[in-house]
């Protein structure tokens, strides 16, 4: 195999979404996998959908799920610069050597006049409606002024564009690492604008120009990319570079999670997930989305679970991998056709395997800041502490200082639900009575207290749930948590008798 260069190539028209994130891990996946290149590059030609802070947020996303980039404008390489509005330079000859070689030509139509004709073909119900082999004769451009009108136009300083001139009638078939043979008739392609006279290039000739330039091996990108390969190929084999060109492999779209159509913003709006992996502030508009981050999920959670949406390895049910498991298995051909469905219940399955193979030590520190935001001071090893009593209850690290609030703020309600269930007539008592037993402890350990209160419940034939329910709800607002014993030796001899009494008072 050639050496592996290959690229994520995102336009800055806004925050870097789960498509992009997947497409960028793929390619980082395959780069890593064969010993290659990991290519940024920013594809910003159409200014008119550049959005301030996106490059600067689609850097900061790469970073935080952990792929490292090779080269960028950032990084450097020998490539540079890798951002196209730098490069516009580049792209002028390249466009009139296709005009020269008779691969493209110059188009004079204004916008009234492009309109017209849509007009037209629709009227006429014409069997292809776009400026192409059909109807090229028919319209203002260099193909039917013939070369002088055309010299006189140009030096006018009339507007123009280049065209791709779209073979009149071939087949074409192609070939994708993912989807196989991909059939296309030109016929019913269009003339795709190449260039403009304000020296800007479009998508597709910055695209093809900069692939061959970068010497990419590999084209991995989305679905909606698909209709543009036969263009891309014509390109390469105008320009004489079909022996280089990369190889092309289009990934499936991310579903919705009832699997019907795209996923996008609004399912993440509506079914309560994030569609970006960080913050994101949308300058136009202000509108504020969270990300993955702030959810609290783990970066390489996120990345295991973006690896696993169309890609799976084959002959295994596993599906918790490390970064470095991934680089070692990927490979494109185990990529699915198919959509993959987007499974927000799972992701946070996939964080929760993570949460859990932290250290208590690891998860403190997440503990320590959510407890400050409460004007909470929590020491690192009681705080570790407590992430060993309570994180097989949480999914994400902001629910570890949820799920312990109680251990440092006394509750000021009990829950309705769990009052009614468990807090009966004589609990008050039995609690007072228990409290009698707990006050005599000058061993305060979990192990201690269990001993005591089990052998105290046995010798006056009580019931275990009798006892320890309302104890629970006493000491923390509601009838869930760790080991009550655990909680009892964490909350400590005073407090737990200032909640037990002050529970009773309240609830009789
Ligand atoms: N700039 C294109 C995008 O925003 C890149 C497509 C490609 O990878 O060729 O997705």
């Amino acid at each position: 195999m050639r050496e592996v260069r290959v690229r994520f190539a995102p336009s800055p028209t806004g925050a870097l979404h789960l498509g992009g994130v997947r497409t960028a891990l793929f390619n980082y996946l395959f780069a890593r996998k064969h010993g290659g290149k990991f290519i940024l590059r920013i594809e910003d030609t159409d200014q008119t959908r550049f959005v301030p802070g996106a490059e600067e947020y689609i850097i900061k996303s790469l970073e935080w799920i952990g792929l490292d980039i090779d080269e960028s404008d950032l990084k450097g390489g020998e490539y540079g610069p890798y951002k196209q509005s730098n490069r516009k330079h580049l792209y002028t000859k390249y466009a009139l050597e296709l005009v020269e070689k008779g691969f493209a030509y110059y188009a004079f139509d204004t916008p009234e006049e492009l309109e017209a004709m849509r007009k037209k073909l629709e009227s006429e119900k014409a069997s292809v409606q776009s400026y192409g082999p059909k109807t090229r004769m028919s319209m203002k451009n260099s193909l039917t002024f013939g070369e002088e009108q055309t010299k006189l136009m140009l030096q006018s300083g009339a507007p123009y564009v280049i065209r791709f001139k779209m073979p009149e009638d071939e087949k074409l078939v192609l070939k994708d690492i993912i989807r196989g043979e991909i059939k296309a008739d030109t016929s019913i392609l269009d003339d795709k604008v190449l260039y403009k006279s304000d020296g800007m290039p479009t998508y597709h000739l910055a695209n093809i120009v900069d692939d061959h330039l970068m010497k990419i091996s590999h084209v991995i990108r989305g679905e909606e990319w698909l209709p543009s390969l036969p263009l891309h190929y014509l390109l390469y084999r105008a320009f004489g570079w079909l022996d280089t060109m990369p190889e092309f492999a289009h990934l499936p779209l991310i579903l919705k999670p009832d699997g019907k159509g795209k996923l996008s913003k609004r399912d993440g709006d509506r079914l309560g997930f994030p569609v970006f992996p960080l913050h994101w502030e949308d300058p136009k508009t202000g509108e504020v989305s969270k990300g993955y981050e702030e959810a609290g999920y783990f970066p390489e959670a996120f990345l295991n679970m973006m690896a696993l949406l169309g890609w799976n390895p084959g002959n295994t049910t596993q599906e918790i991998f490390t970064k470095e498991e991934l680089c070692q298995l990927f490979s494109l051909e185990k990529v699915s056709k198919a959509g993959a469905k987007f499974d927000p219940e799972k992701n946070k399955w996939f964080n929760k395997q993570y949460l859990e193979k932290k250290t208590n030590e690891e998860l403190a520190d997440y503990f320590i800041e959510d407890a400050k935001k409460d004007g909470v001071e929590v020491d690192k090893n009681r705080a570790a502490e407590i992430c060993g009593l309570v994180k097989d209850r949480c999914h994400f690290s902001h629910d570890l200082w949820k799920e312990s609030t109680y251990f440092f703020i006394e509750p000021t309600s009990y829950n309705e639900a769990n009052v009614k269930k468990f807090w009966k007539e004589d609990s008050g008592k039995i609690l007072l009575q228990a409290l009698e037993v707990l006050k005599d402890e000058t061993d305060f350990s979990a192990k201690n207290l269990e001993d005591k209160i089990s052998a105290w419940i046995n010798q006056n034939g009580l019931n275990f749930g009798k006892v320890l329910n309302p104890m629970r709800l006493v000491l923390a607002g509601e009838c869930k948590g760790p080991h009550i014993f655990d909680i009892l030796a964490q909350l400590g001899k005073e407090e737990v008798s200032k909640r037990i009494e002050k529970g009773v008072k309240i609830l009789g």
